[in-house]
This record gives C-alpha cells, sequence and structure tokens, in this order.
C-alpha cells in the first residue's frame, strides 16, 4: 500500500495533538503557579494555548498552513517544553 503523507492541515493537527498531550495546557493558574518558576509558566501556556486555539480554528475554516507555519510553531512548543520540563509541569520527551 502506497504510504501516505499528510497533507499541510494534517501534519499542523498532528501537532497541536501533541502540544496538547505534552503540555498542561489549558490548566489553572493555581495548577502552573509554583513558588519557584523557571520564566512564567503561566505566561507560555496563554501564549501556546492562543497559538493553538488560532491554528485549530483556522484549520476549521479548512484554512492550509504553509511548511513555515508548522515549523515555527513545532519550534516554540519545543522551546516552551524545555522550560515546562524545568519547571517540573511536563515530562521530558
Ligand atoms: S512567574 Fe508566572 S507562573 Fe510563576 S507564579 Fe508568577 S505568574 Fe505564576
Amino acid at each position: 500500500m502506497p504510504r501516505h503523507h499528510p497533507t499541510a492541515p494534517e501534519a499542523m493537527q498532528n501537532l497541536i495533538t501533541q502540544i496538547r498531550h505534552n503540555l498542561p495546557i489549558e490548566q489553572p493558574d493555581a495548577y502552573l503557579c509554583r513558588a519557584h518558576c523557571v520564566g512564567c509558566p503561566k505566561k507560555l501556556m496563554e501564549y501556546l494555548e492562543t497559538e493553538i486555539l488560532d491554528w485549530e480554528a483556522a484549520l476549521e475554516r479548512g484554512d492550509t498552513p504553509t511548511l513555515g507555519d508548522i515549523n515555527k510553531l513545532a519550534k516554540s512548543s519545543r522551546k516552551i517544553h524545555t522550560v515546562m520540563v524545568k519547571n517540573g509541569l511536563a515530562e521530558p520527551l
């Protein structure tokens, strides 16, 4: 069977699913605000949640992300994940 290469919208959707699985998106401030913060996990999650919600809405409208869009979100979510691990709020991958 020929291998199915994901379309750009599918690739973006897969990335968003991964981010939602690996990072505490939509957790309350009480969960994110710890005594000793490295950076500000709360702001990072707010930023990433906005990015994700924007893309989910765009995908629902039928917009097609560019490879650059996907790479940009992948890169920022990787950086944010590293900070969240330092805060004990995500597992190392
Ligand atoms: S730095 Fe951010 S995450 Fe940490 S306590 Fe303050 S607002 Fe909360």
